[in-house]
Formats: structure tokens, C-alpha cells, sequence
């Protein structure tokens, strides 16, 4: 069991319709090899191609966990199931997505679900297990479509993952992890929008007091601030180590 270790590779930092067409940022989402547990959570577009790019193996995939079912979520996501499961032909991996993913314009196509061995549907306080890694949705977040946010743990790290969501009152208390990754849209609150801004971020980070707070998904607003000349600022105002995500960028859970 010795050097198992955690890494999450950020397959692409960005989010939001404008950064997406002009693919400012890539927005691939994030492959996670949690010893040994391969996760891809969130194939937008582009997840294929830097996967392959930073030489990830798709077939080697044990799971693939969509959020949301946006396009800047999911556009790849029936292609890496086809990967995963050797186009098909081989049977294994899992697939975990909110409902709506699969009904009212599904985003997961009807004949590539028997691909995987496993397809679970993610609810509010639903735990998941894959391999020695456990995870949990606490809540279902305030946005267009079903979309959840996750608590992951190994027997290594506890950390959490906001996904979109409008800011509420309560939502920090779900995700009280030693690491937080925020996906922080927006530069200034814009309402009404069912995304976090940067201040909204800041409040978050402030609240659950993290050891690192890692902000991703960075809008058209973000990515003109350059997001990796404001961390030392968000850190300074929060008092937590912040660290902006860049495409291609690894982060090893033992480091943070
Ligand atoms: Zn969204």
C-alpha cells in the first residue's frame, strides 16, 4: 500500500459559453487517479483530446461522474464512455449522472448506457463507492438542470468539489473538507445567475476555513482578471492557501 497517492489533472480550467467557443481555457474537465481509482469527472469539451494529450488511458477509466448535464459538462461525455468500455464491446467502468441526464434532453445517448458495468444515478445524500474511494452529493445545487456537487474520500483524503450552483446560505456547510475546489464563474456577483462569483467564492472559502481552496471554471470575466494573478489576493483576504487551476495542472493531494 506504500507511495499510493492522489492526483487530480485539470483537463481544463474553463466554463461558460463564451470561453468554451473561443476555448479561451480548455474545458475537458478533471481526470483524477485516486491510488490507483481513475475518475473522470466532467468531459466538456475537449476531454478526449487532452486526455489523450497528457497521456491519460481512457480504457483504463473506472469511472465517470458528470455533475450537470451543460454542454460545457458533458459534451464528451458519450465519447469517453465509448472509450472507457473499448467502444463498446467491453463491459465495465461506471457512470454516475443526475436524472436528468438520461430523460428531457438527454445528454447520455440511449445505446452507449449498456456500456458500462455500472450506472448509478446521483441523488441529494446518496453515498457512492467506487473501488476504496467513497463519495457523496450532499445537496442538489441551485441551477438550470439537476446538478450536484460532491464530498470525495479515500483512505487517504477527504476533499470536495462545488460544482455550478446559485449561491445559498447553507451551501458552504456541505462541503467542510480540508481541500475545496470551487468552480467560480463570474469576477463580480451578477444576479441573478445560478453561478458562484469570485466574492461569493470568497465567502465560501472563508466559511469552511479549508487548508487549500482551488478555484476552476473560470468565465469570460475570470479568465480577462487572470485568475492565477488573483490568487494571492483571495489568499490574502481569506487567510487560506488559494490556488487558481490552470489547464494541465496537477494537483497532488499530499502537497496541499
Ligand atoms: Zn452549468
Amino acid at each position: 500500500m506504500a507511495n499510493l497517492r492522489d492526483t487530480i489533472l485539470f483537463l481544463g480550467t474553463g466554463g461558460a459559453r463564451f470561453t468554451v467557443a473561443k476555448q479561451l481555457l480548455a474545458t475537458g474537465g478533471a481526470w483524477m487517479n485516486l491510488g490507483g481509482t481513475q475518475i473522470l469527472i466532467d468531459p466538456g469539451p475537449g476531454s478526449l483530446v487532452y486526455a489523450i494529450k497528457y497521456g491519460c488511458e481512457p480504457p483504463t477509466l473506472d469511472a465517470i461522474i458528470l455533475s450537470h448535464k451543460h454542454l460545457d459538462h458533458s459534451v464528451d461525455i458519450n465519447v469517453m464512455i465509448e472509450a472507457m468500455t473499448d467502444g463498446g464491446w467491453k463491459k465495465r467502468g461506471s457512470l454516475y449522472a443526475p436524472a436528468d441526464a438520461f430523460k428531457n434532453g438527454a445528454v447520455i445517448l440511449p445505446y452507449v448506457r449498456a456500456y458500462p458495468d455500472k450506472v448509478e444515478v446521483l441523488e441529494a445524500g446518496k453515498v457512492q463507492t467506487e473501488g476504496d474511494v467513497v463519495f457523496n452529493t450532499p445537496v442538489k445545487h441551485i441551477h438550470q438542470v439537476d446538478t450536484y456537487g460532491f464530498v470525495f474520500e479515500t483512505p487517504r483524503h477527504r476533499f470536495s468539489w462545488i460544482t455550478d450552483t446559485r449561491f445559498f446560505d447553507s451551501l458552504a456547510s456541505y462541503y467542510m473538507t480540508e481541500l475545496v475546489i470551487i468552480n467560480v464563474l463570474s469576477f463580480e456577483r451578477r444576479l441573478p445567475v445560478d453561478h458562484l462569483s469570485l466574492p461569493e467564492a470568497e465567502t465560501i472559502i472563508k466559511e469552511i476555513k479549508p487548508k487549500t481552496a482551488v478555484l476552476t471554471h473560470f468565465g469570460l470575466t475570470m479568465w480577462r482578471e487572470k485568475p492565477w494573478d488573483i490568487e494571492q489576493r483571495v489568499s490574502d483576504s481569506t487567510g487560506v492557501r488559494v490556488i487558481a487551476a490552470r489547464d494541465g495542472m496537477i494537483l497532488d493531494l499530499d502537497q496541499v
